[in-house]
């Protein structure tokens, strides 16, 4: 696949900065592998602080043009980076799948997905108002303009490879920013093949700059440089934390997309069949790698045996495999650390009496693949029920009444993605009002679209993404007052 992809010239091994491909300043790769096969697939500039300082002053130098052209013509730059996305679709897909191991069908979604944010972003790079405010006094008139805040450090992680990026520097762009972005190296080159992409949408040099290597030191020059203006981040909570306490030196704008825990809750009242499916959905996803997936299945005790029983028949049916194989569903985890982590909360939840009704083991596959699995009798003092498993595991809680389903799923520092399913609107109401969660799915576990907001509360983080909220981010207010006229 790699050597197919080469002559299509997306696979990309340089960090771009100011236009330009280049090697790290001292030569130095890392290795990019295939998590599905554990081979190498190919190595990658591994860069470090000098080649920050240097994509932050192409940034820099490059705002000064792209923030002073006007909204249309962005739209129109970003327009034509979208539409290259949709083009090479099956390329960035089978890259996805590549380094990420992901089934191609859900790569090929996230390509969807991913593009999709910068449609979004050309169609609202044209609405960013202004208002102007009825003055106190006469004589005077007082306006507001929105303004780009500057060059944004982006840094993003491996679980969604084109979309945690195309969902920052969409709206970036739109607004007038330019940005360096970090993706994780685990997965940089479906980063850097939509970078290439940027390149041939003719968007100016500098405004899109990527490099990756040595992530503290990329992290740390990001942070000291007065000149980053913004810092956007998807990833751990831990590095977020330290992200957002570096800030502080320069006193950046910050966003934050951290982990989740999130609750699913199926009450007596739900559809079986729409229960079993959105939980499915909301847990399996990406073999349970996203900061949504369902994390805590709390089930109500009058249907928790019928759908204990539904959830174990539809789990059984999971076909695990290689990403490129017909019809597999979940591929392998991202590397041997996020096996060793599920192998570890699994062992912690039988330990206190939970019980594997089925898989609870690494698959026969080998390599980081591992069984779904389907966990009873779990609580919430349990690991598996305070700490994001990011694997394929679904833990079943059982609960009493409406009031115990929001304390338990209130009881977690975090606050990201939650689900219910339920047939009363009335109950639907009053939970999704009552949990504390920036999103709630209702009878539905997929709800993530560049239309809607996404974001957390709690320290599962700060400002939100997509959707007309997501283009404030990158904006600063400006007060003029037109005084003595
Ligand atoms: P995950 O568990 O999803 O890998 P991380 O927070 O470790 O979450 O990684 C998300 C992104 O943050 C990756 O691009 C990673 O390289 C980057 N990262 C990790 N440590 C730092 C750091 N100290 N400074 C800046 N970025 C970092």
């Amino acid at each position: 696949v790699a050597s197919q992809l080469n002559s299509s010239g997306l696979l990309r091994t340089q960090g771009l900065i100011g236009g330009k491909w280049i090697d790290a300043y001292d030569g130095k790769t890392i290795e990019v592998y295939n998590p599905s096969t554990g081979e190498s697939i190919v190595n990658v500039a591994c860069m470090g602080g000098r080649e920050t300082k240097d994509a932050i002053s192409a940034a820099y130098d490059a705002y000064g043009s792209w923030s002073k052209i006007t909204a249309a013509e962005r739209s129109k730059f970003l327009r034509k980076w979208y539409d290259l996305l949709m083009a090479h679709k099956e390329e960035l897909a089978q890259l996805m799948t590549l380094e990420q191991g992901k089934p191609l069908k859900e790569s090929m979604g996230e390509v969807n997905y991913g593009a999709s944010f910068i449609e979004f972003a050309a169609e609202e790079a044209k609405r960013i108002y202004g208002d102007i405010i009825p003055a106190p006094f006469s004589d005077r008139r007082l306006f507001v303009l929105k303004q780009p805040v500057g060059v944004v450090g982006a840094i993003t992680p491996w679980n969604f490879p084109l979309a945690m990026i195309t969902r920052k520097v969409g709206p970036a762009l739109a607004c007038g920013c330019t940005v360096v972005i970090k993706p994780s190296e685990l997965t940089p080159l479906t980063a850097l093949a939509a970078a290439e992409l940027s390149i041939q949408a003719g968007i100016p040099s500098g405004v899109v700059n990527v490099l990756m290597g040595n992530a503290p030191e990329i992290g740390d020059a990001l942070l000291e440089s007065p000149q980053v203006r913004k810092i956007t981040f998807t990833g751990s909570t831990a590095v977020g934390k330290k992200l957002l306490a570096g800030s502080a030196e320069t006193v950046k704008k910050v966003s934050l997309e951290l982990g989740g825990n999130a609750p699913c809750i199926v009450f007596d009242d739900a559809d079986l069949d729409v229960a079993v499916k959105g939980t499915l959905a909301a847990k399996f996803r990406n073999s349970g790698q996203t900061c949504v997936c369902a994390n805590r299945i709390l089930v109500q005790e009058g249907i928790y045996e019928k759908f204990a029983n539904a959830l174990l028949d539809a789990v059984q049916n999971i076909k695990v495999g290689d990403g490129f194989s017909e019809g597999v569903v979940q591929g392998p985890l991202i590397n041997e650390a996020a096996v060793k982590k599920v192998e570890a909360l699994i062992h912690d939840a039988t330990s206190k009496g939970a019980k594997v009704i089925l898989g609870g083991k690494r698959h026969s596959l080998g390599f980081t693949f591992y069984e779904p699995t389907v966990v009873c009798d779990v609580n919430n003092e349990m690991r598996i029920s305070r700490e994001e498993v990011f694997g394929p595991v679904a833990p079943l809680l059982k609960f009493k009444t409406e009031q115990d389903a929001i304390r338990i799923a209130n009881d977690t520092n975090a606050g990201l993605g939650s689900y219910i399913f339920t047939n009363s609107i009335q109950r639907s109401w009053r939970v999704a009002e009552a949990l504390e969660y920036g999103l709630v799915g209702v009878n539905e576990g997929l709800i993530s679209t560049e239309v809607a907001p996404f974001g957390g509360v709690k320290q599962s983080g700060l400002g939100r993404e997509g959707s007309k909220y997501g283009m404030d981010e990158y904006l600063e207010i400006k007060y003029v007052c037109l005084g003595n006229m």
